[in-house]
């Protein structure tokens, strides 16, 4: 916080000192961020950084800030920062750390509970004709209550939330959320006079057709 403050001085001598907000935070690379919102600076860093010597935390403090305010960049700043990401022993604990959360954050379709890939494939067959192909099935990594669920077209991803698996979760529940999720692969969100359309009229037909909506539902709403 202080060196942040420092640099700041250094950069802009006669401008305010604007409030500062500065942590650390699990990345799985070298990430750092700056942003200025409503005169707060808000400063987000790798905790792979937080042992770094002071005058490598004195160049990334000096990079963010000149970047946000278009001010040049020293080179003995930019030199000691690349010099200390690419000595071997961080950029070999960058990519060990890489690995490991990456892979956390990929998660798997198989759960305590259930299984998603085989939730997936019985209603594909009860609903579908096992027409649909499959998405990358996952468990979402926290027990996430506002986001049940959703389908990431991008990454052609359907992520569940953790709240569903467990053993009080009855099979309609879990089967209802994919059952909507895959009417979103095959009912693609539309655009509709400037509008995005994500349930229409024939996406919500045909969830009608799960047998136990009313349940589900209610479900869902209680958790
Ligand atoms: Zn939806």
């Amino acid at each position: 916080m202080a060196i942040i403050a420092e640099e700041y001085r250094e950069l802009r001598p006669r401008a305010p000192m604007p409030p500062l907000d500065v942590r650390f935070r699990r990345f799985t690379s070298l990430n750092t961020t700056i942003r200025l919102r409503d005169g707060q600076l808000f400063i987000r860093l790798s905790d792979l950084l937080q042992d770094a010597p002071e005058s490598v935390h004195h160049a990334i403090a000096h990079i963010l800030l000149a970047k946000l305010y278009r001010k040049p960049i020293s080179a003995a700043h930019s030199d000691r920062y690349r010099r200390y990401t690419q000595s071997e022993p961080v950029a070999r604990q960058a990519e060990r750390i890489r690995q490991t959360r990456g892979r956390k954050r990929i998660s798997t379709a198989q759960g305590h509970q259930y299984d998603l890939d085989e939730v997936f494939e019985s209603v594909n067959r009860r609903f579908f004709h096992g027409l649909l192909g499959r998405p990358t099935l996952t468990w979402s990594a926290h027990v996430a209550k506002r986001m049940l669920g959703h389908y990431d077209a991008a990454h052609n991803t359907i992520v569940v939330s953790r709240v569903f698996d467990r053993p009080g979760t009855p099979r309609y529940a879990i089967e209802y959320l994919l059952y909507h999720e895959m009417l979103h692969l095959k009912h693609p969100v539309r655009v509709r006079a400037g509008r995005r359309c994500v349930h229409s009229r024939e996406f919500q037909a045909e969830e009608r057709l799960f047998p136990e909506l009313d349940l589900a539902r209610e479900y869902l709403k209680r958790l």
